[in-house]
């Protein structure tokens, strides 16, 4: 069965960009990837997608249709996508055989798919019916404000929650800046506290109390430092993906089981 690799993370952190390396990368190494595009607003898609939502929704239609602004558009367009899921489902099914990876990119704007009805039914279809494994991509220049950092990692971790689903942190853009950084915060909370007492601009013992909290989440995702613009990283990436299908074989599908 293929592994499902679900990529979020917030506007602009890189997911698109990251999918075509992916998409590079599945080539590259012959394994068998299936690439789909749930991002009804994305202009050019810089990959070839087997299936793309925007074949079947014209999200400026819906917008006209329906008299909504960009972001309505793009969740009633999932929303009318996610009706139809089920085909989704099956093409894969019957392809199922013949594949390593299902690569699937998600709308721009996290809460689009993270946060509504159409994106948990769209993430079920997946989980219940093959591994399924959530990329989380951050921005890694843009979160080395500690601040950031944690309201970045607070959000994964609801993610994490929410899906029940296995969680690899793809600390993107590290041509940029590296992400040792946020693996010594990950590792050692007095680093992280450290670096909170040095930035000045916020002092807050609630990021210090969070951060205690957040020590538990760490310990149940794995992370890895990527670049979708070079291509580094992507080998350490496939590897966290798969000890994560593992992962889910072992605990979450045992426990989707017993719930569904
Ligand atoms: P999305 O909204 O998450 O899909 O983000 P995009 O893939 O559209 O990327 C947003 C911006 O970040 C674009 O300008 C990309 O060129 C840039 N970007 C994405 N990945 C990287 C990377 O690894 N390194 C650098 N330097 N820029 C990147
Ligand atoms: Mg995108």
């Amino acid at each position: 069965k293929p592994v499902i690799i679900v990529v979020v993370g917030m506007a602009g952190s890189g997911k698109t960009t990251f999918m075509r390396q992916l998409v590079c990368h599945t080539h590259a190494s012959n394994l068998r990837g299936y690439v789909i595009n749930l991002d009804p607003a994305v202009m050019t898609l810089p990959f070839g997608a087997n299936i793309d939502i925007r074949d079947t929704v014209k999200y400026k239609e819906v917008m006209k249709q329906f008299n909504l602004g960009p972001n309505g558009g793009i969740l009633t367009s999932l929303n009318l996508f996610a009706t139809k899921f089920d085909e989704v489902i099956s093409v894969v099914e019957s392809r199922a055989d013949q594949l390593d990876y299902v690569l699937v990119d998600t709308p721009g704007q996290i809460e689009i798919f993270t946060w509504s009805a159409s994106g948990a039914i769209i993430t079920e279809a997946f989980a219940s019916t093959f591994p399924t494994v959530i990329a989380y991509v951050v921005d890694t220049p843009r979160s080395s404000n500690p601040t950031t950092f944690m309201s970045n990692m607070l959000y994964a971790c609801s993610i994490l929650y929410k899906t029940r689903l296995p969680l690899v942190l793809a600390f993107n853009k590290t041509d940029i800046a590296q992400h040792q950084f946020a693996l010594e915060w990950m590792k050692d909370f007095e680093a992280f506290h450290a670096a909170l007492e040095a930035d000045e601009s916020y002092t807050s013992t609630l990021s210090q109390s969070l951060s205690l909290v957040l020590d538990e989440f760490y310990k149940n995702l794995r992370s890895v430092g990527v670049s979708a613009l070079s291509g580094a990283g992507m080998n350490e990436f496939f590897k966290a993906v798969d000890d994560s299908a593992k992962e889910y074989m072992d605990t979450y599908k045992v426990a989707l089981d017993k719930r569904l």
